[in-house]
């Protein structure tokens, strides 16, 4: 079997990864994950530069939701205790949309629980989409209402929606055991109908969700098939309260290579780390931006985030700039300075040894 540095030069020369390969990534010994890493980080280098996407998710409808997705803390029966609100008013949904275009976000990502939306919502959303596109002209907006009827996608980019979102979550041999009241053909012909309708398609996966490394590679070749412009990457946030409560399959190393697998299979397309990515990747976040190129800033739908600040940060260390707004975030100057203002003070130790405190340990 050729290495994955191999691989790489292949793939970059315009062959496609196989399953084989996508199979050999995911089970790369833990020893061997940074020339791993590495090596697949040129693909991500080679389509996307040094820019990391920004995301901003409004959920504009939380929780009260019919269905019965076992990993959502927003599904039917779910005693998880999230905000539970129905519709914002379209100036709140303006107002949180602004707060992230203001913290560096370019894409906002307009959320609601739900089976779908009704044509009344439709017409809800538009409004907000047309009134936030009004104040800030430059935004790409993505909508994700769940299962789109006929004729939704087209109102929607009528509306001035540029992408919607529906995830696949998992494998087709593994959907019916993550949820039972909609089907895997249910969410893939709403990524269809999105597509058909020239709105940018948007689907991921969430991983660890009992799924195998087959199955993981399977839902990227259905991905890679469906030809998702962007793929948000989900690790499972198992909420109090929810029937994967107990599900904790994934390690920081195990994220890795996961993403690793995604850029190897879909090179070109935009690989987001979505929810879970603090939780599960931990100290590991840096590594992995060399291999996804989109983040979400701050909170997801139902848990909060680690501060947009520090995803900022995430960022500007490790080298890479915001997409569509480098200079606003302080990319590297010609002098090798940066713009923005940062603490460098040191903080003065006023615990443990030589104080009443208790120590730092
Ligand atoms: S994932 Fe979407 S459809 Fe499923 S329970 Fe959560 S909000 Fe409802």
């Amino acid at each position: 079997m050729p290495s994955i540095q191999e691989r790489v030069t292949d793939i970059l020369a315009g062959d496609a990864a196989t399953e084989a390969d996508a199979l050999a990534v995911l089970r790369t010994p833990d020893e061997e994950v940074l020339p791993m890493v590495a090596a697949v980080a040129r693909l991500r280098r080679e389509h996307f530069g040094n820019t990391v996407k920004v995301n901003y998710l409004v959920n504009l409808k939380s929780g009260l939701c019919p269905e019965d997705c076992h990993y959502c803390s927003q599904a039917l029966g779910s005693k998880a205790e999230i905000l539970k609100y129905k519709w914002l008013q379209t100036d709140e949904a303006i107002e949180q949309a602004s707060a992230g275009l203001r913290g560096g976000a370019t894409r906002i990502c307009m959320v609601s629980s739900g089976r779908g939306p009704t044509d009344r919502d439709v017409d809800r959303v538009s409004a907000m989409v047309g009134a936030l596109k009004d104040e800030h002209p430059e935004v790409e907006v993505c909508a994700c209402l769940g299962l789109l009827k006929d004729g939704q996608a087209e109102r929607l980019r009528d509306a001035g929606v540029d992408a919607y979102n529906h995830n696949i979550n998992t494998a087709e041999s593994h959907h019916d055991s993550i949820v039972t009241s909609h089907t895997y053909a249910d969410r893939v012909d709403t990524v269809g109908k999105a597509k058909s309708a020239g709105l940018s398609p948007c689907s991921g996966l969430i991983a660890g969700l009992g799924e195998s490394d087959e199955q993981l590679v399977e839902a990227l070749f259905a991905l890679r098939e469906l030809d998702s412009d962007s793929i948000p990457v989900n690790f499972l946030m198992p909420f109090d309260g929810t029937e994967f409560a107990d599900r904790w399959e994934l390690t920081p190393l195990r994220c890795l290579k996961i993403l690793a697998m995604a850029r190897i299979v879909c090179p070109d397309k935009e690989i987001r780390i979505a929810g879970g990515r603090e939780m599960h990747l931990r100290s590991l976040q840096a590594q992995a931006l060399h291999l996804a190129n989109s983040i979400f800033l701050g909170d997801y739908l139902t848990s909060e985030g680690q501060a947009a600040e520090a995803d900022l940060a995430l960022i500007r260390d490790n080298g890479f700039v915001v997409l569509g707004s480098d200079e606003d975030l302080g990319a590297a100057a010609e002098d090798g300075s940066v713009a923005l203002e940062e603490s460098h003070d040191p903080a003065i130790r006023r615990r443990g040894a030589g104080t009443q405190l208790q120590p730092n340990a």
